[in-house]
């Protein structure tokens, strides 16, 4: 039996920290990150890491120790993906977006033992920190209140501080030999991130070694990045902690450009100089690179792949940007899957097919990542399986070891999340005959109307291909005939065109039923901390209004 024995003496955790140690051995003098006028070398950024690992163990961080940080995109928060595992302990990036309530919470919860802030965000954090005091039950706050540490610019110091300790003195005092501390369990937690709460209350997500390394090195592989490549970080590093892509740099030995503010003339001007070959964002960073003014963008002279995701791509918008050079690849995934579960795989074959169509298939949500073990649609209540028609819909479930561990000190929600071993992602979708998977909605967002389901994201896509419309999110609204029936919340590019137009553009492009029976006109969409739109604010308003 011995022979046969699930652990091996060489059994080695998989683990996305053997990137960097790799990475300042094989690719050791070539650039690793730009940030302004800074840059280091993969063996520079390896030792900060082993520094700053050793810094927090002399900080008393140990095993599972949560340490928070409130950063944008700069090389500190890029180093925290490494140093932070490195000293056993579990990185919880926050969402920048979140008010101070919101941080309070999630400091709180997490139990965080350390809490970095970059210089911007002091005064954000200074607020999430007294609500924390003030909500502490005896009011002392010991038990609850993390070490404070500030990050200050590292191109351009402010001098701005928050309690005793900086970033760049951890760096300093660190040992840059600290091999940092073994890895016993490739399932021990990496990472804690937490959902975004477009439809329910915010939970904290907890990532495995192996999940984290399974998943970077399926997008990598899946997304052609090879050992040259430039990652521009427009993406925030606190998204599932970049889609992996922060451990999937090291895992190249690429470049990351980061910057602080995601312009438009910063991403054109970041794309131009450092010549981006690669670069992640949501749908709605295509609206800011599409509008910008003539003197915001600046020659592109390189090959510039964009993976996009976490929102549904209206195909009119992506034919826009192959227009304007980028090649895109779509990508879905949630939280809940390690960032990106699904990418719509290209087929050589499409390549002849006339751009709206090649447009249709790219807004498809594609295909598992290749090391994810399963993707299905089933129907939620029998856990049976669609038939591949593109048009019979069913609950979007996936099975693999890049699903999350569960969710932090929640096990009813965690049990609530999985069915019969598949993670229920809360998405109706349907597959086509070819394989590949379409998006049709949040199961909370269909709109149910005479008992037909309706896809909103389906009118969206058509109504964001009128000319006068900027973004537009479709909810259901109460119908004494037809019990739900589709509204629709539009923001005009320029004021002018009127609901009738709507109406009727609509009548022509989409089956009756599907017509929205209201257009709502506003200045803008409420949107989440990651930009998504909140429907639930929209259902509310939804309620109020008549039918036209
Ligand atoms: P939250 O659920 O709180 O918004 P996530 O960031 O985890 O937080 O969002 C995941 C959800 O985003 C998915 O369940 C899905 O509804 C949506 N989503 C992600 N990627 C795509 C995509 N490519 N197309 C359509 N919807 C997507």
């Amino acid at each position: 039996m011995d022979r046969l024995a699930k652990c091996p003496a060489n059994y080695v955790p998989l683990t996305p920290l053997t990137f960097i140690k790799r990475a300042s051995m094989v690719y050791a003098n070539r650039t690793s990150v730009i940030y302004a006028g800074v840059r280091f070398t993969w063996r520079q950024t390896y030792e900060r890491c082993c520094r700053l690992a050793y810094s927090l163990r002399s900080l008393n961080v140990v095993k599972n120790d949560v340490v928070s940080v409130l950063a944008p995109n700069v090389p500190a928060l890029y180093e925290m993906h490494f140093a932070v595992p490195m000293a056993g302990a579990v990185l919880n990036a926050i969402n920048t977006r979140l008010d101070a309530k919101n941080i309070a919470t999630i400091l709180l919860h997490s139990e965080a033992k350390v809490f970095f802030i970059d210089y911007q965000y002091v005064p954000l954090a200074s607020d999430a920190l007294r609500m924390l005091v003030a909500g502490s039950k005896d009011g002392s706050a010991q038990n609850v209140m993390p070490l404070v540490i500030v990050i200050d610019d590292i191109d351009k110091p402010t001098g701005v501080r928050l309690g005793n300790l900086e970033y760049e003195q951890l760096i300093h005092h660190g040992n840059p030999g600290y091999p940092g501390e073994d890895l016993e369990e490739e399932w021990d937690a990496i990472a804690l991130n937490y959902t975004s709460g477009t439809t329910s209350a915010p939970k904290g997500v907890v990532y495995s070694h192996r999940g984290a390394f399974l998943s970077t090195m399926s997008l990598i592989q899946g997304w052609e990045m090879g050992t040259e490549s430039v990652y521009l970080w427009s993406l925030p590093m606190f998204h599932c902690n970049g889609w992996t892509f922060t451990w999937g740099v090291a895992a190249r030995g690429g470049t990351n450009v980061c910057i602080r503010n995601t312009t438009a003339e910063e991403m054109y001007k970041s794309i131009s100089k450092h010549k981006v070959t690669h670069m992640c964002c949501a749908p709605i960073v295509f609206n800011i690179l599409l509008e910008a003014k003539p003197h915001e963008r600046y020659e592109i002279k390189s090959k510039v792949n964009i993976l996009t995701g976490g929102a549904p791509p209206p195909a009119p918008l992506l034919e826009k940007m192959e227009n304007l050079g980028f090649h895109i690849m779509h990508a879905y995934g949630l939280t809940e899957a390690t960032g990106p579960a699904l990418v719509c795989e290209w087929q050589t074959k499409w390549n002849q097919l006339p751009q709206e169509q090649r447009a249709r298939l790219k807004a498809r949500q594609g295909v598992g990542i290749l090391t994810l073990a399963d993707v299905d649609v089933k129907n939620k209540d029998t856990m049976e399986s669609v038939p591949h028609d593109g048009m019979t819909m069913g609950e979007i479930v996936l099975r693999g070891s890049s699903i999350m561990k569960g969710y932090l000190k929640d096990e009813k929600a965690t049990a609530k999340a999985f069915k019969n071993g598949w993670f229920l992602t809360g998405d109706v979708g349907v597959i086509h005959p070819d394989g590949y998977l379409e998006i049709k909605d949040r199961s909370k967002d269909v709109i149910i109307s005479g008992g037909e389901n309706i896809s909103s994201v389906e009118i969206e896509s058509i109504l964001f291909k009128h000319p006068a419309i900027l973004e537009a999110a479709v909810v259901a609204m109460p119908h004494p005939r037809w019990g739900e029936s589709p509204c629709a919340f539009v923001v005009l590019k320029k004021a002018g065109t009127t609901e009738l137009e709507i109406f009727a553009y609509c009548r022509k492009k989409m089956s009756k039923f599907m017509v929205p029976k209201k257009v709502e006109f506003v200045k803008e969409l409420p949107k989440t901390g990651t930009g998504k739109v909140q429907k639930v604010e929209l259902r509310k308003i939804a309620q109020t209004l008549q039918i036209s």
